[in-house]
């Protein structure tokens, strides 16, 4: 590599979003030197706009058999759940035969598995870490509430909710005036619901990320605004081209780029088989209603959550890579629904946004070694759930760098499962 090496980095993080900032703090609150790189600053984009949920709870893989039976059904609303657009089909069929193998029941039950371990230490990690970082008033634990039109999507639902029983996983099924109580308001269209209280959500995700990092500067961190270009693994360390053309050398890397993670992997020969299931939302003024607690409309694709900052309603599914524009006319499907499920809400004054949820096919996010670099670690990949899993995955990535045995097997999460 060329350039002149500026200055000796004890561990660079590429990728500012939340998973980033908590391998930083569990690697700074270990006494290690970390400079975090991002071409855009902390915690301001996919991690900044998500539906603000520690989902500990939301254990099941997305491919599933019924996931898989509702996808014509899906695929035939341009609007709705899931779209894929014809144009990037060719490019993503690979990914999504892995994602159809992963649905296998074999497979399925093995993530499952992995998954509620991936929780449990997910929460516990999470909760510690906000009591370090001192952002606990932050989390607000009145629970979710998921909602079926039906008596047959309810029924549908049920095999989902058994697989929890065997996880421990606290929920009960409401209907009539229960229902009703958990969310004034709401349309009689929805016949049934399940209220999940051990479900949590945040203040504001993008106001957590920054207070974390404001934890993490505090105790020596660093964060230096920068696109990354290229990572080379020499034998004095790890080289970073910054597109600036000047270069850093760092002992150890941590990759926890989101969903461009992939494009940096391959500098150290792993070829990691990661999408982006684009998401969208808009974020109207808090007083567009008043939701009691997360609402879950699983049938249409969308979440409705109540935060500090305003009242978000999105979500949904849009397979289309990296570089195509967003097409807001998503966010705005899913807010003409909120409309007509909570009649009364005030639809005007929002802003609408789109992330880039980072996908692996079979639901588990990549934690673990490069396979050409000894000193090089993955941290992403956490599809739906990254808000929920940073902080494991942080304490996960210091048990990698520090060389102790991981809090739980790591196996599953292995980059060279694919
Ligand atoms: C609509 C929606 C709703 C969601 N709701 C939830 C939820 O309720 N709960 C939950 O747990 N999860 C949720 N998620 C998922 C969650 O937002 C993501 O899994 C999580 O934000 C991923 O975090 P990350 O740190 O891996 O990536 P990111 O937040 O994408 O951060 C990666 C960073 O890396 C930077 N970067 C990449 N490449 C380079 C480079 N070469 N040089 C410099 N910088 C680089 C990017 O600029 C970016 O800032 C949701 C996602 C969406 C889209």
């Amino acid at each position: 590599m060329r350039g002149s090496v500026a200055e000796e980095i004890d561990i660079a993080i590429i990728g500012a979003g939340i998973v980033g900032i908590c391998a930083a703090a569990y690697l700074t609150e270990a006494g290690r030197k970390v400079v975090v790189f991002d071409r855009t600053g902390v915690c301001e984009e996919t991690s900044s706009g998500n539906a603000a949920a520690f989902a500990f709870s939301d254990v099941l893989p997305l491919a599933q058999k019924g996931m898989i039976r509702n996808l014509p059904r899906w695929l035939a609303d341009p609007l709705g759940p899931l779209a894929i657009p014809p144009a990037y089909l060719p490019a993503l069929l690979p990914w999504l035969w892995r994602f159809w193998r992963a649905g296998a029941p074999r497979h399925h039950e093995a993530s499952l598995a992995a998954q509620a371990t991936m929780m449990r230490l997910a929460e516990t990690e999470w909760m510690g870490l906000m009591d370090r970082s001192e952002t606990r008033s932050m989390l607000r634990e009145d629970g979710s509430l998921e909602l079926y039109e039906s008596e047959g999507e309810f029924r549908a639902s049920l095999p989902g909710w058994a697989a929890r029983d065997r996880f421990g996983i606290g929920y009960r099924h409401v209907d009539g005036a229960d229902l009703a109580g958990l969310q004034p308001g709401l349309s009689q269209r929805f016949i049934k619901g399940t209220f999940v209280p051990g479900w949590k959500t945040v203040a504001d995700p993008r106001l957590l990320g920054k207070a974390v990092w404001a934890y993490v500067e505090s105790k020596g961190a660093r964060f230096e605004r920068a696109v990354i270009a290229r990572v080379d693994a020499g034998d004095r360390g790890i080289d970073l081209a910054l597109a600036s053309g000047s270069t850093r050398r760092a002992g150890q890397l941590i990759v926890a780029a989101g969903a461009w993670s992939h494009l940096l992997a391959r500098n150290f020969s792993d070829t990691i088989p990661l999408e982006t299931e684009r998401g969208y939302n808009t974020t109207l003024p808090a007083t567009a209603f008043d939701v009691k607690r997360q609402l879950i409309f699983s049938g249409h694709g969308f979440v409705i959550t109540p935060l500090a900052t305003g009242l978000r309603v999105g979500g949904a599914v849009e397979l289309g890579g990296l570089k195509r524009a967003p097409n807001y006319a998503r966010s705005r499907a899913m807010l003409e629904k909120a409309r007509r499920f909570l009649p009364g809400l005030d639809p005007s004054g929002g802003r609408e946004w789109m992330g880039f949820r980072p996908s692996l096919p079979d639901s588990l996010p990549v934690i673990g070694r490069a396979k050409a670099a000894a000193n090089v670690f993955y941290a992403f990949g956490h599809g739906h759930l990254g808000l929920t899993q940073a902080a494991g995955t942080g304490r996960l990535i210091r048990d990698l760098v520090l060389g102790q045995a991981a809090a739980i097997d790591l196996a599953p999460f292995s980059p060279t499962r694919f």
